[in-house]
């Protein structure tokens, strides 16, 4: 089979693997489609220990496929069934996992693969993190880690309808998170820098956009939207510390500010005690996904309570993921539909 291995930081290589035979517990996909993701820009510049313990190893974490091949004591998929799998799975056992946060799972296991033909699902991922897809494509089923992720900011938000909130960042994600929130029926401002990227979020109507590039002061204009109270919600999906504080400045009395873009080592934010004591903010961060979002991510994907269709702006074959990434770091793409 083709795939697009990872041989180490800026080392994509095409190459003819042999099709993967299922162990026991095991299930090989045959991938119907996979999406880029910003994560998969800045891995493949500088590696990651946690979501890539080994090299080299099939690139590619979001995806979608059908059921090929299964091992020896599965029983809950069979061949020809098309699936959603996550890119993780938690052991269980641990306290976080104990603690019913299985996102903090101190042992959680990740699968890369998404850009090969076929891949082999681990026991534990079969056994805990695949949803069977009823109707749902496959283009719009890869979306489901990704969604998972952004359900989770907005479960820490604790989001009730009519309220509103400000989503910092215009990329998938924050688009994620302002379209998760809509859903919930709340009132969305999507503060994003002007270009192409912000018309085409402006055209998929996930909300109001504010233009960052073109305002002296981002804090005062949502200040302004909301009738000088400050959003009830912000959430940062830039993974900028200045972005951070921004978040924080702008939440209205009583609000809650999630931090959901993870920023680089060693950075450090300021709190404003006043305001965090007197003002009662909630400071909270959001990390990953856990199995029941996945889940729940797969349902909205079904249902299109969810449809992020529009983010995908390209369309490639498995040759094309390397031109995928190079425009993904250039931001001429949100999301690209690698097909094998
Ligand atoms: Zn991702
Ligand atoms: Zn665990």
């Amino acid at each position: 089979m083709r795939a697009v291995v990872f041989h180490g930081p800026e080392d994509l290589r095409d190459e003819v693997l042999p099709v993967p035979e299922p162990a026991a517990g095991e299930i090989v996909l045959r991938i119907d489609a996979a999406l880029t993701c910003g994560t998969d820009v800045k891995v493949r510049r500088r590696g990651h220990p946690v979501m890539i313990p080994r090299v080299p190893t099939v690139f590619g974490h979001e995806f979608a496929g059908t059921v090929t091949a299964v091992g020896a004591g599965v029983s809950t998929v069979r061949e020809g069934d098309r699936v959603a799998a996550a890119n993780s799975a938690p052991c269980g056992e641990c306290r976080p996992c104990l603690a019913r946060r299985p996102n903090l799972c101190e042992d959680l296991l990740f699968v890369n693969g998404a850009y090969g033909e076929y891949i082999a699902l681990p026991s534990r991922l079969v056994a805990k993190n695949i949803v069977r897809l009823d109707r749902v494509a496959a283009a719009r089923a890869a979306f489901a880690e990704p969604l998972a992720c952004a359900m989770l900011g907005v479960e820490r938000a604790r989001l009730e309808e009519g309220q509103t909130v400000a989503v910092f960042g215009h990329g998938p994600l924050g688009c994620l998170l302002g379209m998760v929130a809509a859903a919930r029926k709340c009132r969305v401002l999507l503060v994003g820098k002007a270009g192409w990227r912000l018309d085409r979020v402006r055209a998929l109507g996930i909300g109001e956009c504010v233009d960052a590039a073109a305002s002296a002061d981002v804090v005062a204009d949502l200040g302004a939207m909301t009738d000088g109270r400050g959003p009830d919600v912000t959430i940062d999906a830039t993974g900028r510390p200045e972005v951070w504080e921004q978040a924080m400045a702008a939440v209205g009395r009583g609000g809650s500010v999630v931090f959901f873009g993870g920023c680089a080592p060693g950075t450090s934010v300021r709190v404003d005690t006043r305001r965090a004591h007197y003002e009662e903010l909630t400071l909270v961060g959001a990390f990953h996904h856990t199995p029941e979002l996945i889940r729940q991510a797969v349902d909205a994907l079904e249902t299109g309570a969810v449809a992020p269709d529009g983010l995908v702006t390209h369309r490639m074959r498995l040759d094309g993921v390397r031109t995928a990434l190079d425009l993904m770091q250039k931001g001429e793409a949100l999301k690209v539909l690698i097909e094998p």
